[in-house]
Parts: C-alpha cells; structure tokens; sequence
C-alpha cells in the first residue's frame, strides 16, 4: 500500500520559527511526532522516501504498545482494523505437536490493553492520517538527511541536494541503518546472527480446506521456526520463516526471494507450513544482523529512538513496541520541559535505557532456544519470553519520567 501524501518543495514551505525535527516516518518517527503533536509542540518530519508506504507483512501491536498507541489518539482505529489472536500455540515443526500454549483471552484485564495483530500498512496508514490530521504540514518527504551539526541552541541538518534546515531539537527515528547513530553516537558493527528470515501474505481462500487454528501458531525444530498468523479479519495468514544457517544474507527487509528456497528448508514439515508456502505466490527474506546496545541515546539536542536507537532480533515480536514506547516517552519528556530540549531528553534517556537495553540482551538469546536441537526442551525449560519478562505490564503513558 502507498499513501500518497501531498509533497511540498523545502524551498516554498515555510517551515515554522521553532520546532522539533523527526527524521524518518516509520513507525516510530510517526507516533513520535504525534506525541509531541499532542503535547502541543510544533514538529516537522522529514523522510527520504518520495511516497509513504510500508512493507506487506503483519505485526503485533502487544498490550505495552497498545497503551502508547492510545495515548497518541489512535486506539480505536487500530482496533478496527486488527485481529485478536487468543491463543498462541508453539508447535513441533514436523508432527504439529503442541509442546506451549499460551491463553490470550484475559490479556484486556491482565495488561489493561489488548493483544492485536494487523497488516503493517494499515497500521502506517493511521499513524500517517492522524499525524496529517494533527497539522497537514507535518510530513517532508523526498529529504534524505545527510549530515547533522549539532551547536549550543540549535540543530542544523544537510540534505542531499544541498538543502539545510534549523531545528531546535532532532529525534533520528531514521530506522537499522540510521545517519543520526552513526554521525552521533558512532558506527555500531553489525554481526550476523546466522539467521535469515523470509516473509509473506497469503489469502486464506487460498489455502482450500486447510483446518487453521484462529490465533496464532509457531513451528519449531532444529534451527528452523515458522510463525503464521491472520490478518484483515482473517483474509490474509502473514507468515514468517527464520532458517539458521552458514550463508551471509543482505541486511534488507525487501529483498525479493525464490518460494523454492523457502520451501525446500521446509520441505518435510508440518502440512499448515507446506500449504502456507505452497500458496504463497511471493515472499521476500532478509539476514538477521544483532548489534550491541549504545550506551547513550541523547547528547545536548540529538536523540535517536526505535531502531535507530536499539535494532535488536526480532524473537520477542517487540521492535516496533519498543519505537512505540519510547516515542510516547520522548512526547512526554517535551510536554514536561518544553522549553528545554537537553532536560527532555536527559529525561527521556533515563526513562527508556535499562528496559530496552534488558529487552535487547534478550531477545539477542531468544532464537537460540526457539532452534534448539531438541523442540521438547521448550516445554521442560522455564520460558524466557515477553509473557514471562513481563513486557506487557508497561505503560509508556504513565511510568514515571
Ligand atoms: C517482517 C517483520 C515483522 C516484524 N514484526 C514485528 C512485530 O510483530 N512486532 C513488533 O513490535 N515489531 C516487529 N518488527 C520490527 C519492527 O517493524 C521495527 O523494529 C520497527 O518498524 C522500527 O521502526 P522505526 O520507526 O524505528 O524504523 P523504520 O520503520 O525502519 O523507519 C525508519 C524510517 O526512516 C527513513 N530514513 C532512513 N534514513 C533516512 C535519512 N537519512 N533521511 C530521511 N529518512 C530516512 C526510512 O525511509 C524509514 O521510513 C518486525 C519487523 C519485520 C521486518
């Protein structure tokens, strides 16, 4: 899906006298600048990308994320518009066995928020319409930042074409591969986790009379996993494929790949896994790359958030969670100084730091014992996973700041 979002030449928009620059309009770079928006804060983002858009795969949006959501005001759409898997099985791979089942009925009364699976664009979509709703002038896009110059006042951005803008303060919500980490905090050496994920979207029509669980399933055996769960109210089953293996793959979530490498890492698996990959008419992969955390996050008027921030491995289902929560964060800490962005974001760090580098270091561990050698050992071994850390208790709307 592509958004087409009104585009205004740097040179003809007056860009206010002060405000607040976000670089990147992903999920985090959005939610941030509605944050702000919302504690009444004048914000700009600027995006490389001509057209919005984002990649078609699904994404769990988990109780914790769903409070940062409802604080920036778009609670209800996203409701509307996702699934509400109840259980989540975690199966042996070759026979279906179910070695974990996971209840997620009383997740609204547990966590005081749902458990929600949506399509990916449809969640963009809403962040991109509230946030042009907040203030149409919101979104720069076609600007890649190529240099940041940060002085005692202010902020000052290079784009490419020689554009260069002034900003008070900057959030780098600029995703794994971000300007602002590497000019600021330094180059963080990405290290290749031996893993490579593939993922796809197919219609469940198309998987004939395939009896599919609701909820959501993951299949598991020696280095392989396999998660499948609907999207759309059930039209679409979004799967993801991780394989570990020897072969170095390109760090790039759009990487178009053949079904029939897929399907011959899966070839004796469980009939849902074969019917899955046998429906899927496309499917794209990309290597797991793991990267230490930072140490520090903020200088002076420079922060960086979401993946920007902490790319961390994706087995805790948390990296777009964690740009949802740390954006909430950061809108909070401006709406309690806003006149003073090095005290917002000295606060915003404190805040955020130790959760998510605890998350990080986690989820580093998590594919190790999803791959183990023997799938049994999943139900012996006390799981280390977002349910049992307590993830889901946090709310990004009230801890302290
Ligand atoms: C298949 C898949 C499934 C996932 N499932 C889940 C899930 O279920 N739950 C979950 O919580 N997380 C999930 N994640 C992880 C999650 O999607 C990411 O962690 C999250 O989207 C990060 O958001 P972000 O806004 O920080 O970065 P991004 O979404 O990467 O956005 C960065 C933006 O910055 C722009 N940009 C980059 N450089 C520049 C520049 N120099 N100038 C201007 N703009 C720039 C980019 O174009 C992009 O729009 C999944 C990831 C994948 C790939």
């Amino acid at each position: 899906m592509v958004h087409r979002v009104r585009e205004t030449a740097l040179s003809d928009r007056a860009l206010p006298e002060s405000y607040i620059a976000v670089l990147g309009a992903g999920i985090g770079g959005l939610t941030a600048a509605l944050a702000l928006q919302r504690a009444g804060l004048q914000v700009r983002i600027f995006e490389q990308a001509p057209f919005l858009g984002d990649v078609g795969a699904g994404i769990s949006v988990t109780p914790n994320a769903f409070k940062g959501l409802r604080h920036v005001g778009v609670a209800q759409a996203v409701e509307a518009q996702a699934d509400q898997p109840l259980q989540q099985l975690t199966c042996e791979g070759h026979s279906g066995e179910i070695l974990i089942e996971i209840d997620r009925t009383g997740v609204r009364e547990q966590y005081g928020a749902p458990y929600l699976q949506l399509h990916r664009a449809d969640l963009h979509a809403i962040l991109v319409q509230a946030v042009q709703a907040a203030d149409p002038d919101t979104l720069c896009l076609g600007r890649t930042c190529t240099g940041i110059e940060e002085s005692s006042g202010e902020v000052l951005l290079h784009f490419a074409g020689g554009e260069r803008e002034r900003c008070v303060a900057l959030i780098g919500a600029d995703g794994l591969k971000s300007t602002v980490r590497e000019q600021v905090f330094g180059a963080a050496v990405p290290d290749f986790s031996g893993f490579v994920a593939w993922r796809g979207l197919v219609p469940t029509t198309s998987l004939g009379d395939l009896p599919l669980e609701s909820g959501s399933r993951v299949f598991v055996g020696p280095g392989r996993i396999f998660v499948r769960y609907p999207v759309r109210g059930g039209k679409l089953q979004n799967f993801v494929a991780f394989v570990r293996t020897g072969n170095w793959e390109a760090e790039s979530w759009s990487q178009p790949a053949e079904i029939a490498e897929l399907d011959a890492h899966f070839a004796d698996w469980h009939m849902e896994v074969r019917a899955l990959i046998g429906a899927a008419h496309s499917c794209h992969k990309w290597g797991l790359f793991a990267r230490e955390p930072l140490q520090r996050w903020v200088t002076e008027r420079v922060a960086v958030l979401g993946d920007a921030a902490h790319p961390m491995m994706p087995w805790f289902g948390q990296g777009a969670a964690m740009a949802i929560e740390d954006a909430v964060v950061i809108g909070r800490c401006f709406a309690a100084a806003p006149n003073d962005a090095p005290a917002a974001l000295r606060r915003y760090q404190a805040a955020r730091l130790e959760r998510v580098t605890m998350i990080h270091r986690e989820a580093l561990l998590g594919g190790e014992r999803l791959t183990q050698m023997d799938p049994e050992g999943l139900r012996r071994v006390p799981a280390r996973n977002e349910d049992a850390l307590g993830l889901f208790h946090y709310d990004p709307a009230n801890v302290p700041i």
